[in-house]
């Protein structure tokens, strides 16, 4: 009998059209960033969302980086971050001169929470503190509320930079994640709902804050022959190769969102009526791509635990992890300032991610619910 092969969170799901067009853009020369191959994707990105303008990066961290240096912050500037998300949305705050003020996040759909953000402003001024940005993210592929987050960005005049890194593909009435904010930034990290590898994209309507960033990810040059220079850049442009292996995936985004919905769908149906289990909600007027299922267990209802489901997931070969660690619970942010209603302390206490790859197979997502069943019959 063969083992099983390991069934992994979210592993790339490549096929042979990434493959053709890998080689056909090595066989055609293109394999560093110059030619037509990274504007193509820039192009096809921006259709599929609905941009404006799209510039491709090295990776969703360095669009993030990009963006906020662009907002010139200094000591004493502060930018407001959701606590439940994935550091490579905060770090770039840190990089680019700001101190982070974190956000709790909003039970109805797990992203910054719009009816404390001006909590935040208020504390941020007591502290001394300037705010001169929101950074939100769209979490686990869900768009966070936009409106009611720019709504009160806008009474302070202060800009809106969306972390959309793990929700392309995802909606809110309709409109493309990223909407509603000056600026968005996207991953296609190797394990995002589509990859390059590695890479990521800043898109906006604003035409000259796209060109401005293009620029400064390509070490700011200005166009003289001999490298001219008014600021210092970044080298975050993406490859060929990468842009190439994006064309190939975007062209099937709406499939691989449809195969996570579906993953969802069979967790929720095998599991959701186990006492104790229940699964994150999807908020009206948004189509939550499920880039990652998230299980809760209600410790008052459900002696099993995350942590003891993820070990025996483990055992068998099957690979989840817990929900984000909320950034004000890092050693690193020990002293920053935080709006706390304690939801997402609960959801990092009860909460597991489950392999939720658009490549798993019925087969696989049964596997897991055989061994997940096991573990939680009393
Ligand atoms: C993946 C991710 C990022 C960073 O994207 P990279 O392409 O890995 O740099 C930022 N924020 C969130 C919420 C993410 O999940």
């Amino acid at each position: 009998m063969t083992q099983a092969a390991r069934i992994p969170l979210s592993a790339p799901d490549m096929g042979a059209a990434e493959r053709a067009r890998l080689l056909r853009t090595f066989d055609d020369g293109w394999v560093s960033s110059a030619g037509p191959v990274v504007e193509a994707f820039e192009r096809a990105f921006a259709e599929a969302t609905g941009f404006a303008h799209a510039t491709a990066m090295s990776s969703g961290t360095a669009a993030l980086q990009v963006a906020l240096t662009m907002l010139d912050l200094r000591p004493g500037d502060a930018v407001i971050c959701p606590t439940l998300t994935f550091i490579g949305g905060v770090s770039p705050v840190v990089h680019a001169g700001a101190r982070p003020i974190f956000v709790d996040c909003a039970a109805s759909d797990w992203n910054l929470n719009p009816v404390l953000l001006e909590q935040a402003f208020d504390r941020a001024g007591a502290e001394g503190l300037t705010v001169r940005a929101v950074v939100p993210a769209d979490l686990y592929g869900q768009c966070c509320d936009i409106a009611a987050i720019r709504a009160v960005a806008d009474a302070h005049g202060v800009p809106v930079i969306l972390d959309s890194a793990e929700a392309v593909g995802a909606t809110f009435n309709g409109r493309h994640a990223g909407h509603g904010a000056q600026a968005a930034a996207f991953s296609f990290n190797g394990n995002k709902i589509i990859t390059t590898g590695g890479g990521g994209m800043l898109a906006s309507d604003d035409a000259d804050l796209i060109a401005r960033a293009r620029n400064l990810a390509a070490a700011a040059r200005l166009p003289a022959v001999h490298y001219e220079h008014a600021e210092v850049g970044f080298n975050y442009r993406m490859l060929s190769l990468a842009a190439a292996v994006g064309l190939a995936q975007l062209e099937t985004l709406e499939a691989r969102v449809a195969r996570r919905r579906a993953i969802f769908a069979r967790y929720q149906d095998r599991l959701g009526s186990h006492d104790g289990v229940a699964f994150a909600p999807e908020a009206p007027g948004r189509r939550h791509t499920r880039w990652l299922t998230v299980m809760l267990l209600d410790p008052e209802i459900t002696t099993v635990s995350p942590e003891h489901l993820r070990l025996a997931l483990e055992a068998a070969d099957i690979e989840a992890r817990p929900v984000w660690k909320p950034m004000h619970l890092q050693p690193v942010f020990r002293d920053a300032l935080m709006i706390n209603d304690r939801v997402a302390e609960v959801l990092f206490a009860t909460g597991l991610c489950l392999p939720s790859g658009s490549g798993l197979t019925d087969a696989d997502i049964d596997r897991v619910c055989d061994v997940m069943e096991a573990t939680l019959r009393p």
